[in-house]
């Protein structure tokens, strides 16, 4: 019989959010409500939908290859990052996804036996990747919530080869500031990657937010990584980018597919690039969504973690699958982590309010 790889075999597959449409046809409903998978309530950017439409009047745009390198979608972040640091196009990486640049830097770093070192209750696909090439996972345990980078710069040893570290952090929302953040860099020995996962940069409030291109600078080997699929609202498309060293990227590009982003990828965010107002709504958005649940969650005698993200991490005392279950009759999907918590995205005000209604009702029938 064909057998996989035995650390392949291993590995526990990734679950997504469930779709609004799978829902609806299981159930039998309509209206359902999506707060699992953080995706931007109000949608991409009026600018990038119009770029895309009239892309698709010039039939040569999908018939032919994309550009693999990105030119053009380059060119636009350097304009952007040029307010505040210079970063030339070989600077800079693009991604199926940034999902798929975590890939790229675990093949291109690690094989069987080297250790990765992350935090506990962080994003679920660094242990899939680090197991994708039989490389070891140190899970170190959390905080409160946030990364013990301290813990986690003493877990380095001459095996380890990557650091991941999402700030804001996936599932929890939180952030570590930039004194953590200093006093980690300076402990990581020479050979190995930091990867700084930023996805949900554009949403962090605290002034005290590590300035990570400030460590690009000064030639220290991290991996920053931004994606489209969250603030900006594509993640349909599928599109990330990584910002390292050139010489860090030229080794990943080596096994990087040619033709990794597409062609409506690429004009659709360099569109929404361009789009700074419906960033600054989103933005606001996500603020006023925060103090609502905020403010109905604590009515309610519900804890929460406090969030740098766009969405909330709310530890439970009952069981998750029972909440996520029961919000799912009602059309409300949401996401559990773990046995005892769940993730809520913050949506539209109506979504939010939905939200809240619905839990109220479990929260009743539970009781
Ligand atoms: C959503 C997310 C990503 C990646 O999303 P892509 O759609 O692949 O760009 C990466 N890291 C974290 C922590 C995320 O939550």
């Amino acid at each position: 019989m064909l057998k996989s790889l035995e650390y392949v075999s291993l590995i526990k597959p990734y679950v997504p959010g469930k779709p609004i449409e799978e829902l609806e046809r299981e159930l039998g409903l309509k209206d359902c409500i999506k707060l699992a998978s953080n995706e931007n309530p109000l949608g991409p950017s009026p600018k990038a939908l119009a770029a895309l439409k009239n892309l698709l009047n010039n039939p040569d745009k999908v018939s032919r290859y994309p550009d693999g390198g990105g030119y053009y979608l380059k060119e636009a972040l350097c304009k952007k990052f040029s307010k505040v640091v210079n970063i030339s196009q070989e600077e800079i990486i693009l991604g199926n996804g940034s999902n798929e640049l975590l890939d790229i830097a675990v093949r291109t770093f690690m094989q069987k036996g080297d250790e990765a070192v992350f935090s506990s209750h962080s994003f679920v696909v660094y242990p899939l990747a680090v197991q994708s090439v039989g490389g070891v996972a140190r899970e170190i345990p959390h905080t409160n919530y946030k990364h013990n980078l301290s813990e986690m710069a003493k877990a380095i040893t001459d095996k380890t080869k990557i650091v991941f570290i999402a700030n804001p952090n996936n599932p929890t929302g939180t952030s570590n500031n930039k004194e953590e953040f200093e006093s980690f860099m300076e402990k990581v020995p020479d050979g190995v990657l930091v990867i700084l996962d930023e996805a949900y940069y554009e949403y962090v409030q605290d002034p005290n937010y590590p300035d990570s291109l400030k460590y690009l600078n000064e030639g220290k080997d991290v991996l920053i990584l931004r994606t489209f699929s969250k603030a900006y609202g594509l993640a349909g498309l599928r599109i990330g980018y990584g910002i390292s060293k050139k010489e860090i990227l030229i080794e990943m590009n080596k096994i990087r597919e040619p033709f990794n982003t597409n062609t409506l990828a690429q004009i659709a965010s360099i569109h929404a690039l361009e789009d700074d107002e419906h960033v600054q709504k989103t933005i606001k958005n996500n603020e006023l969504g925060k103090k609502f649940l905020y403010e109905q969650l604590s009515q309610l005698g519900i804890s929460y973690v406090p969030t740098e993200a766009n969405f909330i991490y709310i530890p439970l005392e009952f069981d998750s699958n029972l909440l996520f279950n029961e919000l799912l009759k009602m059309g409300v999907i949401i996401r559990p982590v773990g046995p005892k918590a769940v993730r809520v995205t913050i949506g539209l005000p109506e979504e939010n309010e939905r939200f809240i209604e619905s839990l109220k009702v479990v929260l009743e029938k539970i009781k």
